[in-house]
């Protein structure tokens, strides 16, 4: 199950990118006033919020060259980047016990001479195993090598709660083995698609060629890679569809999987990628794997090998010499994201040993920037919010006695996590060379599996976290029923226990801690229950009524224009912006619930209530490449950042009260959509 993200930043690192490179990074303030530079003043706020709240660092902070967006998150990110290259150039140069790997794969990564003099030679193992194939019937061992190697291809493979027993961990098999960033690329017939897809087969036959295939060979293979996508594109389910976790659950028995995908050899590929005996499995598609099956028989033993190698050598491309690194920058950055120049080397491998080694890395970094007193600050916001949440399910007005009792209980039961693990994570399996990059990442790969598969069948770990602790992002996990809020966003701008409650409620409680909870009330999260199972626990009538408030805000998020003549998805995104406009609700009363006992002054010219707003718009500043949107558009399940913004306050009554809006107002929507 995928978790619902508060943002999609991390979710790219290839692709959008960190931060761009500066001398040193922005200070963070700790000022209880909102920054009056930060926004445009003479915008009207009930005409254009997000411009009215952002218009000024908009302004004054153009997207950096080798960024797709820039926002004031990704300053924040930036921030812990710096920090964390600190702790990593530390390690390299006079490590401790505990920071010998992360200082070992930071010095491998930055060792640009040394990875240029090998050139491809790092890769030449891998490359072997796939020129050994010499019959189709050894094609599930070798892609189970590859699987664990993290060359991805053909399909994905992992492990994961059952869907519809939350307690027990199984084999889950999924679509997978694109390039491109999601199946919709391959299928499109627009001029714009048509475009990219022969840039894609352009910059795959580039790559070929820098492997030291011919110009006339390089170009065949780019079309064969083409060819077999796009079948597996033909047997993939679009975005839309895997938003509904019914469409995404099959389980099927052993003996099933071998109906499924006849002549293929699961006992070989399971032992390959190193399952433990697997009884039943999740394929989340069965299409996809028939037609995966088929297209595995009707492709010729040469074609399935080209496609392999490209795998291969398109997966290890941005730890291969620089003409493999600018190549594959040249289609994944700039043709998709707009990016115009590549990140520096070191915040790539900050990225990278964030990736592999997330909480040794995190664990340092905790020590050093995340006081005791921030953790105490989020956990009394939690509290508010919980309360408001409880306050809201029992006195909404659409909702039966019956399922309103059920959806207590689910809050009661959901968990909250915040700032970094408990118990972290156990690298010692994982062996880091301080010369080979490429090494360290397979390592890396196959550790991450392993962990992974070694879950089957034993019981679920509560305390594990998907991002690493210095993370500018948040997670809902609906089959955990956990909340997941990584101390790298309880940060200033959008945290301070300096700050005004009003700005910290608006940018944090309601825009993130609001956020992330709702997402266990989603079009979603709502189908499963308390204890992680996808369950129907809702009566008819109340989801029937559930259904037709979501359509409100599909309806409105439809209608924006996000670039071009590109709508948002309103189907897309319907999780994100009813976790948006829940998280955001439910900050302003618990906010309001607290002013009720300790009213506060207005500051800097600005009341609580504007300063909610405020906040929550301000956490939100950001502008992205035309590229990126489209991109975005196209695979993001959040809307863009403007419309975060004011398509939630223009549903607030609240809003335009706080900022005496008239109603007919750009900000005032005369059908105002709510569902928690
Ligand atoms: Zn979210």
């Amino acid at each position: 199950m995928t978790p619902m993200l508060r943002s999609l930043l991390v979710m790219l690192p290839l692709i959008a990118g960190a931060p761009q490179a500066a001398d040193a990074p922005p200070a963070a303030t700790n000022d209880p006033a909102i920054d009056h530079s930060v926004m445009d003043l003479k915008a009207d706020p009930c005409g254009n919020f997000f411009r009215y709240a952002c218009g000024g660092w908009i302004d004054a902070n153009p997207i950096p060259a080798d960024q797709s967006s820039w926002g004031l998150d990704q300053e924040l990110m930036q921030r812990n980047q710096f920090q964390l290259r600190a702790i990593l150039e530390k390690a390299a140069q006079n490590p401790t016990p505990d920071t010998q790997k992360i200082g070992d794969f930071y010095a491998a990564c930055m060792d640009e001479a040394g990875i240029e003099k090998k050139g491809l030679a790092p890769l030449g193992a891998e490359l072997e195993k796939v020129d050994a194939l010499d019959d189709k019937a050894k094609l599930p061992a070798l892609l189970g090598a590859l699987h664990r190697d993290g060359v991805a291809s053909l399909f994905g493979f992992g492990a994961g709660q059952d869907a519809k027993d939350a307690e027990s961990e199984i084999a889950i098999a999924d679509q997978g083995g694109m390039g491109l960033p999601d199946r919709d690329y391959y299928l499109k017939a627009d001029g714009d698609s048509v475009k990219l897809r022969a840039d894609y087969v352009t910059h795959v036959a580039r790559m070929f060629a820098l492997a030291g295939e011919s110009p006339q060979d390089a170009a065949a293979h780019a079309a064969t890679v083409l060819k077999i996508e796009t079948a597996l594109a033909k047997g993939a389910l679009d975005r839309v569809s895997r938003r509904d976790p019914q469409l995404t659950y099959h389980l099927l028995k052993r003996a099933q999987l071998d109906v499924l995908t006849p002549g293929f050899d699961w006992t070989a590929y399971f032992s390959a990628v190193g399952a433990p005996p697997v009884g039943t499995i999740d394929v989340t598609e069965e299409k996809f794997f028939r037609m995966a099956g088929k297209l595995i028989a009707a492709t010729s033993l040469g074609e399935l090998k080209t496609y392999l190698k490209w795998h291969v050598v398109s997966d290890a491309a941005a730890w291969l010499p620089k003409a493999f690194v600018d190549e594959n920058f040249a289609f994944y950055g700039k043709r998709l994201t707009g990016a115009t120049e590549i990140r520096p080397r070191w915040k790539r491998c900050v990225g990278a040993v964030d990736d592999a080694l997330g909480e040794d890395l995190g664990r340092a970094w905790v020590a050093d920037h995340y006081p005791p007193e921030a953790k105490a600050g989020t956990e009394r916001m939690v509290a508010a919010i919980t309360e408001a949440f409880e306050n809201d399910l029992k006195t909404i007005d659409w909702m039966s006695p019956e399922t309103r009792e059920k959806a207590l209980v689910k809050l009661g039961q959901m968990r909250k996590k915040l700032g970094y693990p408990d118990r972290w994570r156990d690298y010692s399996a994982m062996k880091i060379s301080r010369t080979d990059m490429l090494g360290n990442a397979a390592q890396a790969s196959a550790f991450e599996l392993q962990r992974e598969l070694g879950k089957i069948g034993k019981p679920v770990d509560h305390g594990e976290w998907e991002m690493s602790p210095p993370t500018v992002n948040a997670y809902y996990d609906p089959q955990m029923n956990d909340i997941n809020l990584p101390a790298g966003i309880l940060q200033p701008p959008f945290f301070s226990p300096k700050y005004d409650d009003a700005v910290n409620f608006g940018a944090t409680a309601g825009g993130t801690v609001g956020h992330e909870m709702t997402h266990g009330f989603d079009d979603q999260g709502r189908q499963y229950d308390g204890k992680g199972n996808l369950t129907e626990w809702w009566t008819k009538a109340d989801a029937a009524k559930f259904k037709a408030r979501a359509q409100c805000v599909v309806d409105q998020y439809s209608g924006y224009v996000a670039v071009d003549n590109l709508h948002i998805n309103g189907r897309l995104t319907l999780g994100e912006n009813v976790a948006d406009l829940g998280g955001v609700r439910l900050g302003y009363v618990a906010l309001m619930k607290i002013l009720k006992d300790k009213p506060s002054p207005d500051i800097g010219g600005f009341t609580p209530a504007q300063r909610y707003f405020i906040g929550y718009g301000q956490s939100w500043c950001s502008q992205t490449r035309p590229e990126g949107k489209r991109l975005r558009i196209a695979t993001d399940p959040h809307s863009p950042a403007e419309f975060r913004v004011n398509g939630v306050v223009s549903d607030m009554p609240e809003f335009a009260k706080a900022f005496s809006c008239k109603p007919d107002a750009p900000m005032v929507r005369a059908q105002a959509c709510r569902v928690w």
